[in-house]
């Protein structure tokens, strides 16, 4: 079931005089350069000497880098230590993508072996839209969902238990039309 999250957002309006605004692209300027920099130091690290630097590794050197880039000094230091939190965050949730997607390829890898010796064969299918889209139309939609249980498609007015709905969308995906009632059992996942 998918969870539901409520953003809150605030806008705020700057109306920065001309040379705030130039101070502002310049220390936009210099983060990104930063950022790109400890990119590049990361994987030289990596690359080298197999280490895996932190961001408190990095942010240790910042006293250092203003002594040889003056320019840096001109931005507060909690932004430029900023820069590298945002860095190793970026780093670990990348990492874990990779992991997640390791992991199902050998969940995959797994249930093909099992339903192989079943007869059976196992369909990998991208689930995007499939509990917002109308199975009868194709409408794609989020107003389809009148709420968790019940499907109900604006355009068509297609009626349906909401996971009835979205398990033929994925069957649609796994067996194209042609294929469909062929009598071969699929797992799908
Ligand atoms: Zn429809």
């Amino acid at each position: 079931m998918s969870e539901t999250t409520i953003v809150r957002v605030f806008r705020y309006r700057l109306y920065p005089t001309k040379p705030q605004e130039a101070a502002m692209f310049e220390t936009l300027r210099l983060t990104r350069t930063l950022y790109n920099a400890g990119l590049e130091q990361r994987r030289e690290a990596y690359r080298k000497h197999g280490k895996t630097l932190s961001a408190y590794d990095q942010q240790k050197e910042l006293t250092a880098l203003k002594e040889a880039c003056p320019e840096f000094s001109g931005v507060y230091s909690h932004v430029l230590q900023d820069v590298f939190d945002r860095l190793d965050k970026a780093y670990k949730a990348f990492f874990s993508q990779v992991k997640k997607g390791a992991k199902r390829a050998g969940f995959l890898f797994q249930l093909s072996s099992k339903a192989e010796s079943a007869g059976r064969r196992v369909i990998a299918v991208d689930p995007r839209d499939t509990s917002q889209r109308c199975h009868a139309c194709g409408h794609t939609g989020k107003e389809n969902r009148v709420n968790q249980a019940t499907f109900r498609c604006v355009q068509c007015g297609h009626t349906a238990n909401a996971d009835h709905n979205a398990a033929k969308n994925i069957l649609g995906r796994a067996v194209p039309s042609a294929l469909n009632g062929s009598g071969v059992s699929h797992a799908v996942v």
